[in-house]
């Protein structure tokens, strides 16, 4: 069973490999400064789930620059490739209109950035976001992503995420209008729910964008396997015995199902997790991501 990767998109997209460079813009979030909530989402690091973002005290534009150097030098000596700009921590569109505009033409004026991405909430994309974000994307495209997790309303309430599944449908309605390319991001294994409660999600989410777009591959989704970091309300409840996490086998199995579920109609931007190794409490068999992969894959090739 083949699904449709980033990577592949990307090329299609660009003509080449894309990297993504995690930058933290320096943003706040809503579930965190007291106007939906004060203590975050139950899984949500300090860094507000983006440990691997580059060092908050640079200028947008250094944070950028300082990846790019960092990849290439991985890299052979003239391989054409490109690099999307990844505002990946807290919430990415939760500021004035005139900051944000600043923080993103920032990332865009670099030449070999060939798009950005925005990690965001639903509840924080009005009109006027729209309309700067439409602005932008005819400089260089947008992916906007949008923090789902689940759509059970028992794990919405328990995983204090503080929005409903009604804000979400308003903000995809919002954003496919412009056009931009909008990615939902999916927890798989979050305590009390069922294979079937994290299948309807993902069910969900394909529906969702079927019903708002006819244009292909506009959507994507990310599936990522439930991690436990350390110092999170999570980690409490982890360590109290309320919940277990899943094991390398059933996550590759609900994968598998999600992947034919989703039966190419969106792009698979992630399959699984990338827990920084540090704070990773649970499950430990994550941190080998090239076993992970090699599993999912073999599990793939054989559906
Ligand atoms: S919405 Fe995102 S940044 Fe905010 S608390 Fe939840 S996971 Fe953290």
């Amino acid at each position: 069973m083949e699904y449709i990767s980033a990577n592949r998109y990307f090329r299609e997209c660009f003509g080449r490999k894309v990297y993504k460079v995690a930058i933290d813009g320096g943003f706040t979030c809503p579930n965190r400064d007291g106007t939906r909530g004060n203590g975050g989402c139950i899984f949500c690091s300090g860094r507000g789930s983006g440990d691997f973002a580059s060092d908050p005290r640079l200028s947008i534009a250094d944070q950028v620059k300082q990846g790019i150097d960092l990849i290439k030098s991985k890299l052979p000596k003239g391989e054409e490739v490109g690099f999307m700009a990844y505002f990946q921590n807290f919430t990415n569109t939760y500021a004035d209109i005139e900051v944000l505009r600043s923080k993103y033409i920032e990332a865009i004026e670099i030449s070999e950035v060939v798009g950005i991405s925005i990690a965001t909430r639903p509840d924080c994309i009005d009109d006027d976001i729209a309309n700067l974000l439409s602005e932008l994307n005819r400089i260089k495209p947008i992916w906007i992503e949008l923090g789902l997790q689940t759509i059970k309303d028992e794990s919405v309430r328990y995983i204090w995420r503080g929005y409903d599944n009604k804000e979400y449908v308003e903000a995809i309605n919002r954003l496919s209008q412009h056009g931009f390319h909008i990615i939902t991001h999916v927890i798989l294994g979050l305590p009390g729910e069922t294979v079937d409660d994290m299948l309807a999600t993902v069910r969900w989410v394909k529906e969702v964008a079927c019903d708002f777009s006819d244009k292909p591959l506009q959507f994507g989704i990310k599936l990522q396997l439930l991690h436990v970091i350390r110092g999170t309300d999570l980690e409490t409840d982890f360590r109290n015995g309320l919940f277990d996490t899943l094991t390398l086998e059933e996550y590759v199995e609900i994968v598998r199902r999600a992947v034919r579920i989703i039966d190419n109609k969106l792009v698979i931007h992630r399959i699984t997790g990338d827990g920084d190794k540090r704070t990773l409490v649970a499950p430990m068999w994550s941190t080998d991501k090239k076993r992970v992969l090699n599993t999912i894959n073999r599990a793939l090739r054989e559906t």
